[in-house]
């Protein structure tokens, strides 16, 4: 058995289980053992029956004297009532709908009993569904000792999660530390094993203590290096530079509706600054919500389609694409750019008639905005008809081919981690079909062009069906009409033999391979490396006329030394790349999270923005708001409501929000359109839902904080946040932030299930804040940094299952950590535990 075995092949285990750790996302051993406890029962020290009753909880070792089942009276329940006695003392025991347990506890068994005790007027005091674990040669694991509590799932007992979990635990041992050892000494941490094995079942507190450092360690550790790597792989790319074109960027700003505020102007300098180098721009434009991060973006995609480059911009959902796609054409309007929206179930384009060769502001607007098929639209961007593209992420997925993608804009960026950003760089690095860097040196640069145009030309001639022959005898016509020199079926000395034939050589310095085939295959390639090093030239050209969009690929002679970058990534052009989060991320954090960017912050709000009026209500006021919300819904306003997790088994807050749902509908708006929307349902209904709430078609959306960050509501003028002393401030900040972006005045009311005077003040401070940030350093330091982003975020915080951003100890440690080792080289040559680990990180992310 390896760490890998699925948990299907314990002993013992049906599906039913199976299923319920499946939805836990537990499949194998290895998701066992890393499914830590998020917290531990103290039942560590066993006491007496004595003691259990002055201290009134704890754990006992007693025996079972009595047992027996009986129904109880009125509640159709079967209660069952136990003695246990120690040599101290005897205790009423009783469990409820567990009848099994009379079979199980049989008189005479001695067990471990761990829980509360209780006293009742009548019944005196009893030992409340205690957990019990028999006494026997193993060493307890449910009772006596600190007990581990896990995150689970309905009706999936921690006991049940337990016992696998100490069924695995041996095989930890069979898992390779990648941990380097010199790494362990240095920072005294123990092995993988034995934090695993004490993560889980702490022999004592010392020991959890050590582990826990351990864990943490390795989650921290391994986000700085590939922080690291992919800054040094960064590093080694190029980026077309994109002029900062400060004449027509004042144009531009002077003709917007409004005064951009100094915070835009500075993040968009910066932003702008960082372009004209020719490194790729890797950067993080945080602003709050409605601090007008898409001006910004606006700007630079300004500058980008000025220089004659493309732009992508990338948005989470298909909704908020179209919503961009219909602010930015409208900003850039006036400007000859053309623009399309490329979604699964829609493509548009823009176009604005151009004077040739103006690129300045047009007096009178003459955008058209058409439909247009993905085939089309495809070929339009690939021939750069099409300046910007708005779309979701399929846009890079699907690999769309720019002509000279030079921006990519990432909208909403904290759904995605370092290893999601590496993955979109790979992605992105063979959009560009054509070669944008005007003095990079590549080889036979002139020649190729002017072989790329024949071949185009032929196949604009010859069309897609003829045999290989008809276009190399085409090709040859063309060739000598262009005065160019070449030698045809040249024969090729093949293992000694001269039988083999290339199809041209041209010039003596480019050998051209015809094909006519469905695809390229593999042979195709190394037969060409092959033709290359017998006849020693360097570059090869292979050519398939039957590819629907001829994109001849060039192959280099590896026998040569050479500046170009088709075979090696180091000099190959990557598109700059600009990340946008509604996420105040202090900056101390974001240096950790997302160590290999650099960062722009929008820290104010556009002037003139209506306040939005916050309160916290107490529960005696909440007939009275639900009133309010119905007069506002009758003035044809709309609202949200929010609902938080109840408990960490239900992760998405499905349940919560149903609940909330059939009580709003049963009992308080039965003749309002109210809509449901939360992190299971699938795309589709997710984007009706929107859609619907979007066209006013629905009154209250009652949602989970899923709801799409960045969408612009303008008639949403209410949001309701139940349970909201479960939220971090900055994440009610930002849910506040979905409202109050139109014309009318809105209001976000407060429910509190706990009133402490406690919550009543940490919520007071989202009445009083200035930004969001302000807001995210008071959480980092009231309730540390999970909070400050929610359960439902934390996919961003993926590499961070144990490890709190708070340990800031601990950060520095695998900071230091992460340099000594890529002090040794980025290849992590002497690790190959830890480059391997990091491949698989990186993979799985990939795949996904
Ligand atoms: P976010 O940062 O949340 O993406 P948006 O870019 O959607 O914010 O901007 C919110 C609204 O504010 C938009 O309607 C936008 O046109 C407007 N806006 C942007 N900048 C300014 C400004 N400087 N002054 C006034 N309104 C602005
Ligand atoms: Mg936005």
């Amino acid at each position: 058995m390896d760490i890998n075995v699925p948990i299907s092949q314990f002993k013992r285990i049906g599906t039913v289980t199976l299923k319920k750790l499946e939805k836990l996302k537990l499949k194998t051993v290895q998701d066992l053992l890393f499914h830590y406890p998020f917290r531990y029962e103290d039942w560590s020290k066993v006491l007496t029956i004595t003691e259990l009753k002055t201290k009134k909880s704890g754990t006992v070792k007693a025996k079972i004297t009595l047992i027996a089942n009986h129904r109880s009276p009125r509640k159709r329940m079967v209660i069952t009532e136990a003695i246990i006695s120690d040599k101290t003392d005897s205790l009423k025991t009783i469990w409820f709908n567990q009848p099994f347990l009379a079979t199980v506890l049989r008189p005479g068994t001695e067990a471990y009993f761990a829980g509360k005790i209780d006293f009742d007027e009548t019944y005196g005091l009893e030992f409340l569904n205690p957990s019990y674990e028999i006494a026997g040669r193993k060493e307890p694991i449910h009772t006596g000792r600190l007990v581990p509590v896990y995150p689970t799932t309905a009706n999936l007992s921690q006991k049940q999660i337990r016992s696998l979990i100490r069924q695995a635990l041996p095989l930890a041992q069979t898992i390779n530390d990648w941990l380097p050892r010199e790494i362990r000494t240095a920072h005294n941490l123990p092995p993988l094993s034995v934090a695993l094995e004490q993560i889980h079942f702490p022999s004592n507190k010392s020991w959890l203590e050590r582990s826990l450092h351990r864990l943490k360690f390795d989650e921290l550790f391994l986000i700085q290096l590939q922080n690291q790597l992919v800054r040094r792989e960064l590093k080694k790319y190029q980026a077309p530079p994109i002029k900062f074109n400060l004449d027509e960027t004042k144009k531009f700003v002077t003709h917007l509706p409004f005064q951009l505020t100094d915070s835009q102007r500075k993040s968009a300098w910066e932003i702008l600054k960082d372009l004209e180098k020719n490194q790729p721009m890797n950067r993080l434009l945080e602003g709050d919500v409605g601090s007008g991060k898409t001006m910004v973006a606006i700007l630079t995609i300004l500058n980008t389609c000025l220089s004659k480059y493309q732009a992508a911009y990338m948005a989470p959902t298909e909704i908020l694409a179209k919503q961009h796609f219909e602010t930015i054409r409208g900003f850039l309007r006036q400007w000859p750019i053309n623009i399309a929206l490329f979604s699964r179930t829609d493509q548009k384009l823009a176009t604005t008639k151009t004077q040739s060769g103006s690129e300045s502001l047009k007096s009178s607007a003459s955008q058209r905005l058409q439909k247009i098929s993905k085939a089309s639209l495809i070929k339009k961007i690939r021939n750069q008809k099409v300046d910007v593209v708005i779309g979701t992420h399929a846009l890079i997925q699907e690999g769309v081919n720019f002509a000279n993608l030079a921006l990519v804009i990432i909208d909403e960026q904290h759904r995605f981690g370092v290893e999601q950003r590496s993955a979109l760089l790979s992605d992105t690095k063979h959009t560009n079909t054509r070669e944008l860097h005007e003095e990079r040196k590549i080889i036979e640069k002139e020649l190729s062009y002017k072989l790329n145009g024949i071949f185009f030309d032929v196949q604009k001639e010859a069309g897609r069906y003829l045999r290989e022959r008809q276009y190399a005898d085409l090709l040859e016509q063309k060739l000598k009409s262009a005065g160019i020199a070449y030698q045809r079926e040249n024969p090729i000395e093949l293992a000694g033999r001269k039988s083999n034939f290339a199809d041209f050589i041209i010039e003596n310095k480019i050998l051209v391979e015809l094909k006519a085939k469905p695809f390229f295959e593999k042979d195709d390639y190394y037969q060409l490396l092959r033709y290359l090093e017998s006849a020693k030239l360097q570059l090869g050209l292979l050519v398939n006329f039957k590819q629907k969009f001829l994109k001849p690929k060039r192959i280099l002679n590896p026998k040569f030394e050479s500046f170009e970058c088709d075979s090696s990534i180091s000099s190959c052009l990557v598109p700059h790349f600009l990340s946008m989060t509604a996420t105040p991320i202090p900056r101390s954090l974001a240096l950790t999270l997302y160590g290999d960017l650099d960062l722009s912050i929008i820290d104010e709000i556009p002037k003139g923005r209506k306040k939005i009026i916050t309160k916290i209500v107490p529960w005696t006021e909440r007939q009275e708001t639900y009133e309010f919300v119905r007069q506002q819904i009758k003035n044809g306003r709309q609202a949200f409501i929010i609902c938080p997790l109840i408990d960490p088994s239900d992760q998405l807050g499905v349940k919560s929000v149903k609940d909330e749902y059939n009580k709003l509908k049963k009992n308080i708006f039965p003749d309002l359109e109210i809509a449901i929307l939360h992190g299971q349902l699938k795309p589709k209904e997710k984007d009706k839902v929107m859609n619907g709430f979007l066209k006013n078609k629905i009154n209250i959306l009652v949602s989970t904080t899923v709801v799409e960050v960045g969408i612009d509501i303008a008639n949403a003028s209410i949001m309701i946040i139940e349970g909201a002393e479960r939220f971090g401030l900055a994440q009610l900040y930002q849910l506040k932030g979905r409202i109050g972006r139109g014309a009318h005045q809105s209001y976000c009311f407060l429910f509190a299930d706990n009133q402490s005077l406690k919550t009543y003040q940490r919520l007071k401070a989202l009445l009083t804040a200035k930004n969001g940030f302000e807001l995210a350093e008071k959480d980092l330091e009231l309730r540390g940094p999970g909070e400050i982003f929610g359960t439902e975020q934390s996919g961003y915080l993926e590499g961070l299952k144990i490890a709190k951003l708070t340990d800031t100890d601990i950060i520095k440690e695998a900071q230091e950590a992460a340099n000594t080792i890529l002090s040794k080289g980025p290849e992590l040559r002497a690790y190959p535990l830890l480059a391997k680990k990091i491949k698989n990180l990186q993979q799985t992310i990939h795949l996904e």
